[in-house]
């Protein structure tokens, strides 16, 4: 059976509303390339998800949840599984306690740009890194998403996920072996939200430190091309970016993916790059690394589908 539809007949009678076969992640991703993946489902609540996971496993049909795909290659070769992806899951809200900890709840699929603008209205103060950080919440939580010396782990109280066999659970912050750039939560996890604790602050202050860090962002990073932001993990105390940029690999490229002449950790796509112009790419910067300084520089960016 095809993967179509071996997938199809799977998901057939559990009653799904929008799924999308042998979708082009190129459609999708921020960087504008990817291969195709056996479906895409637009997930629309957690009892969908869970119904879904349950069937999938029962198939023994692999699948990936997704937010904004701001920070994942799918190979040209494509997914035959199934990719859930979670940005319509947005519910947001705040709650205070009497020993005066404020905190804000939000689903997966919540932009980042959404919690921080959202955190400011509210006059809660510590969100404003995420800023300009073009993800979702589950992503940035699979992430440990960071930025400016502070990182998702440092907000995080509690998250929900359903695990592996589609059961739901609350894990509180310190059951979570957080790292950089890592959740080291169990593959095949989903998250379904984070709850985030925040101090109370001031709405001027707050928001200036936004637009502070927006307009930084705009100044370094190569904005007007696709890309999937820092393509390679930092090193201890050498940026990936500098140490690219003293290989002398700025402009470097592969067909129309390029290392970015702004910033050297960014691989932009000036057109029509596939997933394997960035790979090969990045295969050339890793082997520059390890011949000339012996470093194994490790992507960031997630990279999945069939080699
Ligand atoms: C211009 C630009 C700037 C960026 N700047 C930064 C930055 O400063 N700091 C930083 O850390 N990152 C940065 N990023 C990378 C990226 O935005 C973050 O890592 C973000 O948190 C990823 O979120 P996402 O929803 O796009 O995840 P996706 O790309 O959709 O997925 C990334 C990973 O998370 C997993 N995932 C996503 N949602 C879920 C879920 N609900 N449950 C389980 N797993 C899930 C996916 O399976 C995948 O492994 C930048 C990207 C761009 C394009």
């Amino acid at each position: 059976m095809t993967a179509k539809n071996e997938i199809s007949y799977a998901l057939a009678d559990i009653g799904i509303g929008n799924i999308l076969y042998d979708e082009p992640m190129s459609r999708h991703a921020s960087l504008c390339v990817g291969g195709n993946v056996g479906a895409l489902v637009f997930v629309e609540s957690e009892k969908e998800l869970i119904r879904i996971v349950r069937r999938l496993n029962e198939r023994e049909i692999k699948f990936i949840a997704v937010g904004n795909l701001t920070n994942i290659i799918v190979r040209d070769s494509g997914y035959r599984g199934v990719m859930l992806l979670m940005k319509q899951l947005r519910e947001i809200n705040c709650a205070s306690t009497s020993e005066g900890e404020y905190c804000i709840t939000a689903q997966a699929g919540v932009t980042l740009s959404m919690l921080v603008n959202y955190a400011a209205t509210k006059e809660l103060e510590g969100m404003e890194f995420c800023a300009g950080i073009p993800g979702s919440v589950g992503g940035a939580v699979w992430m440990n998403a960071g930025a400016y010396g502070k990182e998702i782990k440092d907000i995080i109280k509690t998250i929900s996920l359903l695990d592996s066999c589609g059961v739901k659970k609350t894990l509180q912050r310190e059951e979570i072996s957080f790292g950089y750039r890592t959740s080291g939560l169990p593959p095949e996890s989903i998250i379904l939200n984070a709850e985030f604790k925040l101090k109370k602050g001031q709405q001027e202050q707050i928001k200036g430190e936004i637009s502070e860090i927006i307009k930084r962002r705009q100044e370094k990073h190569p904005l007007n091309f696709p890309n999937a932001g820092s393509i390679f993990k930092n090193l201890p105390g050498q940026p990936a970016g500098r140490l690219i940029e003293e290989m002398g690999l700025k402009g470097t490229s592969c067909n129309d993916a390029e290392v970015s002449l702004k910033h050297a950790n960014f691989i932009v796509n000036k057109g029509k790059a596939t997933a394997s112009d960035v790979l090969k790419l990045i295969a050339v910067i890793q082997a520059k690394a390890e011949k000339e300084r012996g470093i194994n520089l490790e992507t960031e960016v997630v990279i999945v589908g069939e080699d």
